[in-house]
């Protein structure tokens, strides 16, 4: 029996906005950070879940884990996983707090974080990676896990347990392929940021093939021309005829017509996707971009989001309106593992595969275990995840790629706990003479001007 005795939060921030890593058409100069949950307990186990931002901001993120935490206090840890789906309920009905989403926004960041920190409490307890602990649940026990509130019209718990028998005969196999690392292929952003000179894309993009990446993806819309000239350089590097396959991600930056024709513009690069063309909100916009790409001379364009949904609703009235070529759901702007499976069932349900969000600190680590059960247990069908090569070294169990496929998790928990030294030396505002927000160099960026 394990009892959770209290929590921390920790706002720990990386300056990654020095050398532009991270940077697209809308987010010029991001510092990856981290909102953290940390559950204490009675026992040798602690529970490490965490929340991606960009910087400014994550403190308010850390104080709104600061008033969900104490609704898990005090509790024991069986009495929270017997009926997952029913914590879960209980985890986004405080009234209150629940006003100030509802299930969205700082509010629900923070969820994730704790629900994350929970499950990672969990798996350490049970000695297994969290793919695991679902890998070995009954199809009745997965659905368990799930708030169906406000998506039963589209997926019920009924339906879902048939489509999980429905792939239960393979799975024992693809258990033995997700140890032997086979199970989750990976593609490289790490070429392909709007701040990088055109040089350095080229040598980042020649790397990635040598590496044996298959899919390259490039930040695009900030400039028509400049675009042109990358996504040409990128061809050059990767092929038309080689299986390599390219994406283009625009981080929101168009108006639904904008996307349209500068996409039609782009569409002779022959990308399988364009991700985030507008509004995260606009399920009707991205039907119609959708739409639009279908048929262009060059084949269809497909359609992708999800890094910005704020939850399974918007999920499912993004498959319900036919939006998607690709779902890619964010490990922790949803209420962690429990509504991303929601999320898993309804892609499954609607036929669209998921390719989770890993651009940030910390997600690949979350990402692989999705992406795992999504093989496994969800749909027994491969996908591709994003691997992004940076702060890894900062992880107790950092996520690896090696021949092009994700390195599976073996140790218990969800990946994410960070080194206590990593977690001192970029906290912030942090100690002095402890935290580099305290140094010098820091002061170019919070006093520095506001990039926008
Ligand atoms: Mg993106």
């Amino acid at each position: 029996m394990v009892k959770i005795t209290g929590f921390t939060t920790r706002d720990v921030r990386f300056p990654t906005s020095l050398d532009k890593t991270g940077s697209d058409a809308m987010n010029a100069a991001g510092d990856y950070s981290s909102a953290y949950c940390i559950i204490t307990t009675d026992s040798e186990h602690s529970g490490h879940g965490m929340t991606f931002t960009i910087g400014r901001g994550n403190e308010i993120v850390c104080a709104a884990i600061s008033l969900l935490a104490p609704m898990v206090v005090g509790k024991d840890l069986d009495e929270l996983t017997t009926d997952w789906g029913k914590t879960w309920r209980y985890l986004v009905s405080d009234s209150q707090l629940r006003w100030i989403g509802p299930e969205k926004g700082v509010i629900h960041l923070a969820l994730g974080a704790v629900v994350n920190a929970l499950w990672d409490l969990w798996a350490k307890t049970l000695g297994k990676p969290v793919w695991r602990i679902v890998a070995d649940m009954t199809p009745e026990e997965f659905v368990r896990c799930i708030d169906f509130r406000y998506i039963t019209d589209a997926i019920t718990p009924e339906e879902a347990i048939s489509l999980l028998k429905e792939v239960e005969s393979g799975k024992q196999e693809r258990i033995k392929e997700a140890e032997a690392s086979q199970a989750v292929p990976a593609y490289t952003t790490s070429a392909g940021w709007l701040g990088y000179s055109k040089d350095k894309l080229k040598v980042l993009l020649d790397q990635s093939v040598e590496q044996g990446y298959k899919h390259f993806k490039l930040k695009v819309g900030a400039d028509l021309e400049d675009d042109k000239t990358r996504l040409r350089i990128a061809r050059e590097a990767i092929g038309y005829d080689k299986g390599n396959i390219l994406m283009v991600d625009a981080n929101q930056v168009w108006s639904v017509p904008e996307a349209i024709t500068w996409m039609q513009e782009l569409a002779e690069f022959k990308p399988w996707f364009i991700e985030e063309p507008t509004s995260p909100d606009d399920i009707l916009g991205h039907a119609a971009i959708r739409k639009a790409l279908a048929n262009t001379p060059y084949g269809p364009v497909g359609v992708a989001t999800g890094e910005m949904c704020q939850n399974r609703v918007i999920f499912k009235q993004l498959l319900q309106a036919n939006a998607l070529t690709v779902l890619q759901p964010d490990a922790c702007r949803v209420g962690g593992v429990n509504e991303v499976l929601a999320i898993l069932l309804l892609a499954r349900k609607f036929g669209v595969p998921i390719v989770p969000h890993s651009g940030g600190v910390g997600l690949p680590e979350y990402t692989q275990h999705l992406s795992t059960i999504d093989y496994v247990v969800v749909t027994g069908k491969k996908s591709v995840l994003e691997y992004v090569d940076h702060l890894h070294e900062h992880f107790v169990h950092p996520s690896n790629v090696k021949d092009g496929y994700y390195a599976t998790p073996l140790e218990p928990g969800y990946s994410v706990e960070m080194k206590a030294e990593s977690m001192d030396a970029f906290e912030y505002p942090g100690q002095e003479g402890k935290s580099w927000w305290r140094s010098e160099e820091a002061k170019s960026i919070i006093y520095g001007p506001r990039v926008v």
